[in-house]
C-alpha cells in the first residue's frame, strides 16, 4: 500500500493521518474486505492518537513518498523526555570546558588527550542522536507493548517517581553487570571504556548500538509493572546524566555517608581501571548500594590504569563502535562444534575455547587479562 498524497497545512496533515490510521486499523484488523476509509471525524484528531500508529508501519508504508510533509509526525514521536540528553548537552559541553582549563596548566596531568577527547565526542554525538530515533522508532514500541501487556497501572507522584528512579537503578545496575559479564552485551558496553583517560569527554564515550544489542530488555520489568514506558527512559536519562559527572579526576573522595549510599567519582573511577583489582566492579549509576549488597563493590585505593586490558588502539568512531562486534564474530567463525561457536555469543568477554589440540592456543584473550587469569575469578569454565 503507498500513499501519494500532498497536504497543504498541518490540519489537513493530521486529518490524513487519522484517515491512514483508520485504513491500517482495517487493513490490519482483519477486515481486508472493508474498502472504505473511516470518516475523519470518527478518529481522535490529537498529536496522542498519532502513537497508535506503529511508526515501522509508517515508516514502509508511506514516509518514503512524504518525508518532508511528515516532519510534523516525526515531531508528534518525539517527547521532551526522549531527548532529555541532548537537551543537557551545552551543561556538558560547559562543565567539559571548565574541566579542561582546570587541568590544562598542570604539569604531567594527562588528563586531557585531544584526540581520545575527540574520538569520545564523536561517539557522544553519534550517540544522542542515533539512539534518539531508534529509541522512538523500535524501543518505544516495543516498550508499548509490554505497557499493555502489565501487571497494573501506576500513576506518577513524587513518591512513585522516587521507586520508579531505584527500580531502574536496579535494573541499570544488573544491565551494567551482564555488560561486562556477557560477550553481546560486553559488545555495545566495550566502547565506554576504551579511553585510557578519565575525564567528563570519557562519559560521552558511548555506542549507539546499545539499543540493538538489547540494554533496553533490562528495564521492561518497570513497564510491565506499571510505569508508562516515556517515564521509565525520563528516569533511565536522567540517572545517565548523573553518570555524566563522576566521570572526573577533579574530585577525590566525598565525605563518607555520600561514599557509602552514591556512585561517586572515586567509585567510577576504579570501575574504568584495569588494574586486576578493579576489572568488573562498581556497576552502580547512581547508587553504589547494589554493589555492596551483591559483592562487587571495590574501594578506590592504588592508582588507576585506565583503560581495556585490550586496548584498541584506534581513534576512529566507527571501528571503536565495531571492533569488538568484528572480534566477536571472528571468534564464532573458527572452527569447532557449534555449541561452542555460539558460546561466544553468552559467555564471559575473556572466555576461551578449549584448544582443539594439547595446550598453546589460544582462542579469545578479549576483555580480561589473557595471563594469568584474574586473582579475584576462578579460571574460565
Ligand atoms: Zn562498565
Ligand atoms: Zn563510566
Amino acid at each position: 500500500m503507498m500513499t501519494c498524497v500532498r497536504f497543504h497545512d498541518h490540519q489537513e496533515f493530521s486529518r490524513g493521518c487519522c484517515l491512514y490510521i483508520g485504513a491500517i486499523r482495517q487493513e490490519f484488523g482483519g477486515r481486508r474486505q472493508a474498502t472504505a476509509l473511516p470518516s475523519a471525524h470518527h478518529l481522535p484528531m490529537d498529536a496522542a492518537s498519532l502513537h497508535t500508529v506503529p511508526p515501522t508501519l509508517l515508516l514502509s508504508h508511506w514516509l518514503p513518498d512524504n518525508i518532508l510533509h511528515s516532519l510534523p509526525l516525526w515531531l508528534a514521536h518525539l517527547d521532551l523526555r526522549d531527548a532529555l540528553l541532548l537537551l543537557l548537552t551545552p551543561l556538558f559541553v560547559l562543565v567539559v570546558g571548565l574541566e579542561w582549563w582546570r587541568f590544562h596548566k598542570v604539569r604531567n596531568a594527562k588528563v586531557y588527550d585531544l584526540r581520545d577527547s575527540l574520538a569520545s565526542m564523536n561517539l557522544g554525538g553519534a550517540y544522542t542522536l542515533l539512539d534518539v530515533v531508534i529509541v522512538v522508532f523500535a524501543v518505544i514500541p516495543a516498550m508499548d507493548w509490554v505497557y499493555r501487556h502489565r501487571w497494573t497501572t501506576i500513576e506518577l507522584t513524587p513518591w512513585t517517581f522516587a521507586g520508579l528512579y531505584l527500580g531502574v537503578e536496579f535494573c541499570y545496575y544488573w544491565f551494567h553487570r551482564a555488560s561486562h559479564r556477557i560477550r553481546w552485551f560486553w559488545c555495545a558496553h566495550v566502547v565506554h571504556h576504551g579511553s585510557e583517560h578519565m575525564n567528563f569527554t570519557t562519559a560521552m564515550r558511548q555506542s549507539w548500538l546499545y539499543s540493538f544489542a538489547g540494554n533496553w530488555l533490562f528495564y521492561t520489568p518497570m513497564v510491565w509493572l506499571g510505569f508508562e514506558p516515556r517515564w521509565v527512559l525520563c528516569a533511565l536519562s536522567l540517572n545517565l546524566a548523573y553518570q555524566f559527572f563522576v566521570h572526573t579526576q577533579w574530585v577525590g573522595k566525598l565525605p563518607r555517608p555520600i561514599e557509602f549510599i552514591f556512585n561517586t567519582p572515586s567509585h567510577h573511577r576504579a570501575h574504568h581501571g584495569r588494574n586486576p583489582v578493579y576489572i568488573d566492579r562498581n556497576y552502580g549509576g547512581t547508587f553504589i548500594v547494589f554493589d555492596r549488597l551483591f559483592g562487587t563493590f571495590v574501594e578506590e585505593n592504588e592508582p588507576v590504569d585506565y583503560g581495556l586490558v585490550r586496548q584498541p588502539k584506534s581513534s576512529n568512531a566507527l571501528w571503536l563502535t565495531v571492533h569488538e562486534w568484528v572480534d566477536m564474530v571472528r571468534d564464532m567463525a573458527r572452527p569447532g562444534p557449534w555449541h561452542q561457536r555460539l558460546k561466544h555469543l553468552w559467555a564471559p568477554p575473556e572466555w576461551e575455547r578449549e584448544p582443539p589440540t594439547g595446550p598453546g592456543t589460544r582462542d579469545n584473550p578479549a576483555h580480561a587479562s589473557p595471563s594469568p587469569s584474574r586473582p579475584d575469578r576462578r579460571p574460565a569454565a
